[in-house]
């Protein structure tokens, strides 16, 4: 990520992206770095035990294998002492519990895997390096080392503990047993450390920032989520209101989960919308437009059965579909709202009078057109406006 890491990623195919990084994203990348690794100890686990195995073996062809017995005993306690660890943290990871308590322990068993390590060289340094088979032990020895530093390198601290013990051990034994080749052998290992550390170190970065790209990913996929459902919420509803708008309502066919052969429209008007804007503000004509949808809204649901809905097709005119066949209980139905929008002025703070509703009602057959339904309906509507407003007016059959 370069010196822009803190503030952005660079994604696969070469795109620069600014991420907040908040403590989740963090957290978020740091768990995932976490699953790299016990993914990796998955792996590595096998030829972990190959090695030992391995080195048994060769130890059987050596003149003192009993001075291998103590140290193999304890490289295969440590193997599982960490693998089991490892098992414990792969299930705080997946229950989402905290890692610190679970990192902690896997340190300990780590700082005892180095010295393990570092014990199965002690029988060697004990004697001249010079037979080949000691020399698997010691390369192989280095190699496995190299490996779990590697392997762990993105948990520092973990790492860490386990240089520590490997370090300590040997240099130990190399001051017990090297005799004139302490030097050479000091300056040898401390190179080895230094390669593999450095090695360790740029695997751990490439690490960190899959991990990193990981998490940004999932977010990005998650922000596109969400975006897409807004767009796909905005094209079939009113943002105002909530409602279906008009194109939902003429474009997505809406009407056609209509369950009964005829339902009823009913076109609502408010009725001298304009004085509410003009007298109160325009913030006032949309609550009285939100609280109106309100209304509708409640009104339907409590309803009951049926494939009901209200849209909203433009300023202060709405679309209630009612899926009821009768006749008389939908004009039961829009007198109580033409009522409830008379009373709306209560819920929203305004004088007596101030609002109220002009409905047109009408049968929709199923499967005809809801523009010619419509077009019926807001007839009947304009009627009731003719007529002194305030009413429902029914289309004539
Ligand atoms: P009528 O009783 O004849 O229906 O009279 P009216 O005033 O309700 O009808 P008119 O069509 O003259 O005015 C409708 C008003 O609705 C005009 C417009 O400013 C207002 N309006 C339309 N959309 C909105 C909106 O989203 N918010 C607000 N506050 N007002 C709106
Ligand atoms: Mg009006
Ligand atoms: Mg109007």
């Amino acid at each position: 990520m370069g010196q822009e890491g803190e503030s952005r990623v660079k994604t696969a195919n070469g795109f620069s992206v600014a991420p907040e990084r908040d403590a989740d994203w963090l957290r978020a990348s740091w768990r995932e770095t976490v699953r790299s690794v016990l993914i990796t100890e998955q792996r590595a686990f096998s030829a972990n035990v190959l090695s030992v195995l391995a080195i048994a073996a060769a130890v059987l062809f050596l003149a003192n294998p009993e001075a291998y017995v103590l140290p193999l005993i304890m490289r295969v306690l440590a193997l599982v002492g960490a693998h089991m660890s490892y098992n414990h943290l792969r299930r705080q990871i997946d229950t989402g519990r905290s890692l610190e308590p679970a990192l902690r322990i896997l340190s300990i068993m780590l700082f005892f895997g180095g010295m393990s390590w570092a014990y199965l060289l002690l029988p060697s340094l004990a004697q001249p390096l010079n037979e080949p088979l000691r020399l698997l032990i010691a390369a192989g020895t280095i190699t496995g080392v190299g490996l779990i530093v590697t392997m762990t390198a993105p948990l520092r601290e973990q790492t860490f503990a386990f240089m520590i013990g490997f370090l300590l051990t040997l240099f130990v034994a190399l001051y017990l047993y090297a005799g004139d080749a302490l030097l050479p052998y000091a300056i040898g290992t401390t190179a080895l450390v230094i390669g593999v550390s450095m090695f360790a170190f740029a695997t751990a970065q490439q690490r960190s920032v899959s991990a990193d790209m990981l998490v940004e990913n999932r977010r990005l996929n998650e922000d596109l989520a969400d975006a897409l459902a807004q767009a796909e919420f905005l094209a079939k509803h009113d943002p105002l209101t909530g409602l279906y708008n008009r194109r939902a309502l003429f474009e997505y066919g809406l009407v056609d989960g209509q369950t009964q052969d005829i339902a009823h429209l009913l076109l609502v008007d408010l009725d001298h919308f304009k004085n509410i804007n003009d007298t109160y503000g325009h913030d006032m004509g949309d609550k009285a437009l939100i609280e109106a949808s309100k209304l509708m809204r409640d009104a339907l649901r409590a309803y009951g059965e049926g494939y009901h809905f209200a849209a909203r097709l433009g300023g202060e005119e709405f679309c209630v579909f009612l899926d009821e066949p009768d006749a008389e209980r939908a004009l039961v139905f829009a007198e109580d709202l033409r009522e409830g929008l008379a009373m709306l002025h209560e819920v929203i703070g305004l004088p007596s009078g101030a609002t109220s509703a002009s409905i047109g009602m009408g049968p929709h057959d199923r499967g005809s057109t809801i523009d010619e339904s419509l077009r019926r309906a807001d007839a009947a509507m304009y009627d009731a406006k003719t007529e002194g407003r305030n009413r429902v007016r029914q289309v004539d059959r």
